[in-house]
């Protein structure tokens, strides 16, 4: 067994089993000696050797003074010299990462017989004062490890006394009077002093559990203040916050605290001594293969590390960009790369981030739920229509677009509120819930906050009342539990152009096999940034949030009050024109990959004005439409359309049932759009898609038509076919897909597979329908069931046991009708990293979800692969 292991820049010890017994700072500055940094040299005494009884206490001390001596000739000092002494320090390296700071002893070494050497360099009052601290942590050392209560008290007396002291007269006259409490010899004699620091350490661990299996570090101290080029200060290897390759921190000059004083930027220290920070922070990232933190001093115009961590308040971003960077160097290989980062991280770089810094001393309050990763900030409204006048008013007048939507819960006609706010805080719903569906899908940040009241004219969150206009700050990190801040503090905004994501996915790339990953994208936008993300194609377009803006509710909402078909025509023929483009836009975009085009499912109700004045501007404008119409009755048949239970209402495939007409508009709609773009040379691949089937029956009537008396359900093929011989275009190749969302299209999913080219599982209502659990009123329950351990995981989020063998089921049967039927989920389940194993090992083909879930969703697969 050694005793001592000394190092240096030239010095050190690979072997792990002695390692091992080095404690966690002395293995860390064993690593930076093996690195070759410039390291003040040192040695260390092991957690075996300081836990048994010295042999030899003159052979130590002997060893001690060897060691000691070795550190004096590097540093061109000499331990006890009264001309130029060396000082150094003990460290406690304990073996766990401690997270309260534990006793060190610095400049042992200062004595009678050295201070006036010491002085010439720091000046006199530096001087003592670090005199007083080295008997002042005697001291302290001693009173820890004391159990003798007449001694206990008078060392406290004694202690008192040295801290109080502050000039150097007073300092001088109370050293004299610790003498006659301690052995003379540790003030006059330097060599004195570390062997009863040592015998001191030692009696302390073993009265001490936590600590008694320590190592101690001893290290040759340097000063920032020993003359003109003497310097200190800390600085990470790059800027924390966007990854960029330039130091950042900052330097004191010819001082010895930082405290109250405002440090000079880093990069404007002089050139050899940035020149040399910036080769160790290469040499200490390349190593560690991240972001460090280092603190340094520059004593005399040499340069030493003082010690090097993890930067823990680095952002997902700054970590991204290194290991691009570090990859680009050849120092990791893609494998490293791709384990380096959990996927769920991603949404901290694709949204904005609070600025850390400028949210330390802001009041908050922590829970809920997290809807939509990110971080908005901004005035609160309570309505649509009252965020939509102020966000127009602030238009005008240039002011900060900067709102948040706060309602107890949203629907249909609250999206072009989302639209433009920053983000939506709900009082009800859970993560599968309209503002958090629809916050995702146009990278919006939604939170849930049950315990959120709704009064009169103000909200009060956690005792604190906002009224609208007041403003507030929502954290949704992927990491944590969601925050609401109770004022506006300052955004970082994403660039994901430039922030490194997409040098990153190119990489990914190569690695996520045959499986593909499709974007829920209804509008331009989004399908321009699935594209960017390099989206297979689109696996979910919800056509009825294309009905969602202020043009277009009010005409569907004559739609679906019309209680003709003639009315519904003449609704459905302003509207067709619309989703002519949307289709054209979306399949033009996404040219070459299939788009995924759903037929109408939401619920009809949500589509129904829900404010006195939404509902006023809607009577407005239905009379325009029809003036035979009265107020009464258009309230009449607003309120027929309320539904008991909205989610198994008149929803999906069953509106097609009873309206024909609308989905006919819609399906035209995509084959005229889709044939334009074969006349412009554009390759479409549109996909048509069912929601909410049932049983084979119904895909087969709305696919290849059925007729009864008096009416007619015309087949898409049919539709097609119309739309292709007046166009005069070529047949082009089109599939006809359903969703599987309900557990008898589970059972049912061998005859539907019959008349369905795809399936794709809609794990939301899947969910829904197998647990009999609402999607909006589940987590009013949630939090009971996961403190009794009854529900483990949000079901919304993370597949559930019988969801996923509902979807085994229907995969197996309907490959025994079809098997090379494509199979897909699109589901909120799709970009969640815990779903894919099952995803894929079940067999299917793709999943699909938010275009921001995309680069999480293409990590997650490449770190199943690679
Ligand atoms: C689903 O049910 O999983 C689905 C994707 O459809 P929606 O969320 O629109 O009901
Ligand atoms: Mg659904």
């Amino acid at each position: 067994m050694n005793e001592i292991y000394s190092f240096s820049s030239e010095e050190y010890t690979n072997d792990p089993d002695m390692i091992e017994t080095m404690g966690i700072r002395g293995k860390r500055i064993m690593d930076l000696a093996r690195l070759g940094v410039p390291t003040l040299p040192g040695f260390i005494l092991s957690n075996e050797f300081l836990a048994t009884e010295e042999d030899s206490p003159k052979e130590h001390a002997a060893n001690i003074k060897q060691a000691v001596n070795k550190m004096g000739k590097l540093l061109d000092k000499k331990f006890g010299d009264p001309q130029n002494p060396l000082l150094i320090k003990m460290v406690v390296s304990p073996m766990l990462n401690m997270v309260y700071t534990v006793f060190s002893l610095h400049n042992i070494g200062l004595c009678d017989t050295t201070i006036d050497g010491f002085a010439a360099y720091v000046g006199e009052s530096f001087a003592y004062h670090e005199y007083r601290n080295v008997i002042s942590r005697i001291i302290e050392l001693d009173l820890k490890s004391t159990t003798e209560e007449d001694r206990k008290k008078t060392l406290e007396t004694l202690l008192g006394k040295v801290q109080k002291a502050k000039a150097v007269t007073k300092i001088k006259q109370i050293i004299e009077e610790a003498k006659e409490y301690y052995p003379l010899d540790i003030f006059t004699d330097a060599w004195k002093q570390i062997e009863f620091a040592e015998n001191l350490y030692k009696r302390f661990f073993e009265g001490n559990e936590a600590l008694n299996d320590s190592a101690l570090l001893v290290q040759a101290m340097t000063f920032g203040n020993y003359g003109k080029e003497s310097y200190f200060g800390s600085y990470y290897t790059r800027n924390i916050v966007t990854g960029e390759n330039e130091l950042s921190g900052e330097f004191f000059e010819n001082s010895f605290d930082s405290k109250g004083k405002k440090g000079k930027k880093i990069t404007l220290i002089k050139a050899p001594y940035l020149d040399g920070l910036k080769q160790i922070a290469s040499e200490l990232e390349r190593a560690f293969k991240e972001i460090r933190k280092i603190t340094f001093t520059i004593e005399d115009g040499s340069l030493w590390v003082i010690d090097q961590f993890e930067a823990s308040d680095k952002s997902t971003q700054a970590e991204m960009k290194t290991l691009l960077d570090l990859h680009s160097e050849g120092v990791i290989e893609d494998n490293y790369l791709i384990h380096a980062l959990k996927p769920g991280r991603f949404a901290e770089i694709l949204h904005p981030v609070l600025d850390k810094e400028a949210a330390k001393d802001v009041p908050y309050v922590q829970g809920g739920i997290a809807g939509a990763m990110g971080a908005a900030v901004g005035k609160v409204y309570f309505s649509t229509d009252e965020l939509l006048k102020e966000y127009k008013m602030a238009q005008q007048r240039n002011q900060p677009l900067d709102f948040i939507l706060v309602m107890p819960s949203t629907y249909a006609e609250d999206v072009k509120a989302i639209e433009v706010a920053r983000g939506v805080l709900t009082k009800e719903g859970g993560y599968a819930s309209h503002a958090p569906v629809v916050a995702r899908s146009l990278g919006k940040v939604a939170m849930v906050f049950p315990e959120m009241e709704f009064r009169k004219d103000h909200i009060v969150i956690n005792g604190q009342k906002f009224k609208e206009g007041d403003e507030i700050s929502l954290d949704v990190p992927s990491y944590d539990t969601p925050k609401i801040y109770f004022s506006k503090l300052a955004l970082i905004e994403p660039s994901i152009n430039d922030c490194g994501i997409l040098e990153f996915l190119e990489i990914i790339q190569k690695h996520i096999g045959d499986f593909d990953i499709h974007a829920n994208a209804d509008q331009p936008k989004d399908a321009e940034l699935a594209k960017l993300f390099k989206a297979d194609g689109i696996g979910l377009c919800r056509t009825e949030h294309m009905f969602f803006n202020e043009k277009r509710i009010p005409i569907f909402r004559t739609l679906i009050i019309a209680d003709s078909v003639e009315e519904r025509l003449k609704a459905l023929d302003l509207l067709r024109p619309m989703q002519v483009d949307d289709f054209y836009n979306l399949f033009k975009i996404m040219e070459g990959h299939p788009v995924t085009i759903r037929l109408l499912d939401a619920p009809l109700h949500e589509f129904l004005p829900h404010t006195r004045q939404s509902m006023l501007d809607f009577i407005d404008f239905a009379k325009k439409q029809n003036p035979k119409l009265t107020e009464e009755e258009i309230r009449q048949r607003c309120d027929m359309l309320g539904e008991e239970n909205p989610m198994l209402g008149h929803r999906g495939v069953r509106v097609a049932i009873t309206y024909p007409e609308i989905y006919n508009m819609q399906v035209s709609a995509i084959f005229e759009a889709a044939y334009r773009l074969q006349k412009e040379g554009v390759d479409v691949v549109p996909e048509i898609m069912i929601p909410i089937i049932m049983d084979a029956n119904e895909v087969r009537a709305v696919r290849f038509g059925k007729k009864i008396e008096g009416t007619e359900i015309i087949g898409i093929n049919e539709i097609e076919k119309q739309v292709r011989d007046t166009l005069g275009a070529r047949a082009i190749e089109y599939r006809v897909g359903v969703m599987i969302e309900l557990p008898a299209a589970v059972l049912n999913a061998d005859k539907i597979a019959k008349y369905a080219d795809f399936f794709s599982f809609g794990t939301n209502d899947l969910t829904q329908t197998t647990n009999g659990l609402s999607r909006d009123d589940f987590n009013s329950f949630f939090t009971n069931y996961n403190e009794f351990d009854l529900l483990e995981k949000n079901p919304f989020k993370v597949l559930g046991k019988q969801v996923k063998e509902m979807v085994s089921i229907a995969a197996e049967r309907g490959r025994l009708t079809r098997p090379d039927i494509t199979m897909g989920i699109c589901g909120e389940h799709g970009a969640e990293p815990a779903n894919l194993p099952f995803i894929r090992s079940c067999g299917l083909n793709y999943a699909s979800c938010s275009p921001y879930g995309i680069p999480i969703a293409k990590l997650a697969l490449a770190q199943m692969n690679v």
